[in-house]
């Protein structure tokens, strides 16, 4: 459903400091945010312990949908395919399955949709996913999906899945330019795509410049942001380098000093992340994506400050959307 155009610069110019002062942590809860929150598929008991753990803290905020992550290599994937099954057999909640082009025929790639369609998935995250050997260079399959966009019309002809993309504010790390970018952005949604998560970033001015663009050229479909609690900051800031998002020099003056001292890391993070989606929702957004790396705790403490809350007294059975089949 095309929205009416938001031309954030504006907002920028027009409320300055205002606006950003009505994003921060001390202005009045809002009462409107919807959050998703994404895992990974564990790789050995204690990571899938961990996993339902981190689901089961997460579940009572009531996320619009929980996504799982598809990786390479067979075991990986049928990781995801029981994860996706367990959420549905054993939660209310609703998932989202990750689906690559990486490595597969598109009659390989069909089956696996087609088998979450029949298993009750409605919602597909399509991407292109990253290449597999040490090369760094992407190199389509031949009898493959070769981009995101052509994974989008293949789902279209299986099922009506709602289908979210990946958009990068700060441009893909492999795109010949930001409008080469934007123009594949489009593409995707113009092929069947729903809504847009995108990378995550740290300069929120980048993000609004980045919607503003992305309305400019005809881009009407939700663009919800993907939000990074920092739970390790060396980490994160060495994946950045890989994903293309920039590290400002004000976040690692942040957290510096703090590499051997995790509680105040915790609370740092916390409160800086809470802040960004804070201004953010000053600038109209509703809707953020949390990459929780399976960890519940940062991700639960910003939802708090951003009013998203359990229905129910946390502990109570009605709170709990992982208990369906002790509940019905
Ligand atoms: C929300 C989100 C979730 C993710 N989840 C996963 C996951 O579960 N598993 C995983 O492996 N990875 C995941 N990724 C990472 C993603 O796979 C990588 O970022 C990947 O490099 C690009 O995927 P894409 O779907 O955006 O690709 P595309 O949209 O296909 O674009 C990839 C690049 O190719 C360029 N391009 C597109 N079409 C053409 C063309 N015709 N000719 C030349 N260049 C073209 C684009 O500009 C871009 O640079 C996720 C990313 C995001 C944002």
């Amino acid at each position: 459903m095309p929205k009416p155009p938001t031309d954030n610069l504006r907002q920028v110019a027009a409320f300055g400091r205002a606006a950003v002062a009505g994003g921060s942590v001390a202005a009045p809860l809002p009462d409107d945010v919807e959050v998703s929150f994404e895992f990974f598929p564990p790789s050995s008991d204690g990571a899938e312990a961990n996993l339902w753990n981190s689901i089961q803290r997460l579940a009572p905020l009531n996320p619009k949908y929980v996504s799982v992550t598809y990786g390479a290599g067979g075991s990986t994937r049928e990781r995801t395919h029981a994860t996706v099954k367990r959420l549905l057999d054993e939660t209310n909640l609703l998932p989202a399955a990750h689906l690559t082009c990486v490595d597969a025929t598109t009659q390989e790639i069909d089956a696996v949709a087609q088998d979450y369609w029949d298993m009750g998935v409605r919602h597909i995250v399509a991407l292109r996913g990253d290449p597999q050997d040490s090369s760094g260079r992407y190199t389509p399959h031949s009898g493959g999906y070769s981009f995101a966009c052509d994974l989008v019309a293949g789902l279209r002809q299986i099922g009506d899945f709602n289908i979210s993309v990946g958009a990068y504010p700060e441009v893909h790390p492999e795109a010949r330019s930001a409008k080469a970018d934007m123009d594949n952005l489009k593409r995707k949604i113009d092929a069947g795509a729903d809504q847009a998560i995108t990378q995550y970033f740290f300069d929120t001015d980048v993000y609004l410049r980045f919607v503003d663009q992305a309305r400019a050229a005809g881009i009407w479909v939700p663009i919800i942001p993907g939000i990074m609690p920092i739970h390790n900051f060396t980490k994160v800031a060495n994946f950045s380098k890989r994903c293309g998002a920039t590290i400002p020099r004000w976040l690692g003056d942040l957290f510096d000093g703090l590499e051997n001292d995790p509680e105040t890391h915790k609370l740092v993070a916390a409160s800086l992340v809470a802040e960004q989606c804070r201004t953010l929702h000053a600038f109209g957004d509703k809707q953020f994506h949390f990459y929780t790396l399976n960890q519940a705790d940062l991700t639960y403490a910003i939802c708090h400050m951003l009013g998203v809350r359990p229905k129910h007294p946390v502990g109570s059975d009605a709170d709990d959307r992982t208990n369906k089949k002790q509940t019905g």
